[in-house]
Order: C-alpha cells, then sequence, then structure tokens
C-alpha cells in the first residue's frame, strides 16, 4: 500500500534531517517544497523570481501555486509507493487541497507526523544551521558542528547560511509558522490519523519513534 506520510513541525524542528533519513532507508522520496523553491529560485525560472521575494521576508508562497507545484511532484514515478512530505501543507488551505490530490490518486495509507519542538530551542536551530549544497547534509554550529569546519565532512563542498536562516528573517517565519501552519495540525487531529513526536531529543530515538509509527522495518 502506498504511504503517504507528511512530517509537520517549526521551521527547525528536524524534518528535512528525518525526512531525509527515511528517504535513504526506505526509497520513498522526500519532497522538501523548501528545497524546490530554492532550486527555482537558483535557476531563476519565473516561479523562482517570485519565490524569493517572499521567502527573503519569511512568509508563505501563495496556495494555488503550491498546489500546482505539489500535483505535478506527486505525479511523477519515483512517488508511485508513496512519499514523504518536508514543509507542505502550511496552511489549512494546503491540506485541504493535498486531501483532494489524494483522494484522486487513489488507496493510500496517510500518515502524519507532528514533530514538536520548543520555540526557543528552533530559533537557535535555525541560526546555527549550516546546510551543504551539493549533498544536502544538515550541520548545526552550536549542536553538531562538520568535523572539517565550514566544508562538508561528507563531501567537501562549503556549506551555506541559508539566507532566511539569518535572525532578523526567522521571527517573521516563526510568526506565520504560528499563525499559519500550526492550524494544520488542528486539522489533522479531528481526522484521526495524526501522531506526535517529542523532537527535542537525538535525532536517533526520534528516527526509531517514526519508524514505530510509519511501521516500517
Ligand atoms: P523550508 O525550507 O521548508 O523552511 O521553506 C523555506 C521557505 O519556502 C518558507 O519560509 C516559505 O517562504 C517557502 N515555502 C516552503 N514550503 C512552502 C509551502 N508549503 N507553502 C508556502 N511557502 C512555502
Amino acid at each position: 500500500m502506498k504511504k503517504c506520510i507528511i512530517l509537520l513541525g517549526a521551521p527547525g524542528a528536524g524534518k528535512g534531517t528525518q525526512a531525509k533519513r527515511l528517504e535513504a532507508d526506505f526509497a520513498l522520496p522526500q519532497i522538501s517544497t523548501g528545497d524546490i523553491l530554492r532550486a527555482a529560485v537558483g535557476n531563476q525560472t519565473p516561479l523562482g523570481l517570485a519565490a524569493k521575494q517572499i521567502m527573503d521576508i519569511g512568509g508563505l508562497v501563495d496556495d494555488s501555486i503550491m498546489a500546482g507545484l505539489i500535483e505535478e511532484r506527486i505525479a511523477e514515478p519515483d512517488c508511485a509507493y508513496g512519499f514523504i512530505l518536508d514543509g507542505y501543507p502550511r496552511t489549512t488551505r494546503q491540506a485541504e487541497i493535498l486531501c483532494e490530490l489524494l483522494n484522486r490518486q487513489g488507496d493510500g495509507d496517510l500518515f502524519v507526523v507532528n514533530i514538536h519542538v520548543p520555540e526557543d530551542t528552533v530559533r537557535r536551530r535555525i541560526i546555527g544551521r549550516r546546510s551543504c549544497p551539493s549533498c544536502g547534509r544538515i550541520y548545526n554550529i552550536y549542536f553538531e558542528p562538520s568535523r572539517d569546519g565550514n566544508a562538508c565532512q561528507n563531501c567537501g563542498d562549503t556549506l551555506v547560511h541559508r539566507s532566511d536562516d539569518q535572525a532578523e528573517v526567522v521571527d517573521r517565519r516563526l510568526a506565520v509558522y504560528r499563525e499559519q501552519t500550526e492550524p494544520v495540525i488542528a486539522y489533522y487531529q479531528a481526522q484521526g490519523h495524526f501522531y506526535q513526536v517529542d523532537g527535542f531529543r537525538a535525532i536517533e530515538p526520534i528516527y526509531a519513534e517514526l519508524c514505530r509509527i510509519l511501521q516500517l522495518h
């Protein structure tokens, strides 16, 4: 049965880290809408040019634009056995749209997991976050620095500090999360297939709990 996994949580809660591990271990593609938008920004496509202005100030890209993007992505062949959504849905409207898309695709097991982390912790995590532009590995200068300083210990590329991970933008992103994304939790709680995990722990125990919830072994 197709597995549709939705990872919810504030920016910096660890969605990307956990999604990458699930992808590597279980061959389910990670769909990070943030990564897709950043690639569009990098390629200077019309979508990228419009999205950049919004992302730079910590806002959300329009629901209808995101709908087109996600519809196209989950129709790709690598999603035939399921996928892991990381960063989508971010509004209750996006959740409704996703529900329609999944219904149209037919049967599938939906798992919604909220990775909960206190706001002061996610703030530090985001501000300290550095990522490798080549292999995608994520580090944190406070909690988990690269052994090679500012170079990725996996592949040697120079680590980057996302422009929207700068302190000024982070507060805005957290406010947007509180106002627009937190209600998505209640949306899925009401539907009944909702799990919450404590994200204020090391990566390993969170991952083990996720695997149990998702019945992946
Ligand atoms: P992320 O990497 O998930 O933190 O996303 C980075 C930025 O991309 C967000 O702050 C938003 O500006 C934009 N973005 C990513 N996913 C979405 C989404 N589902 N809806 C609207 N904007 C999004």
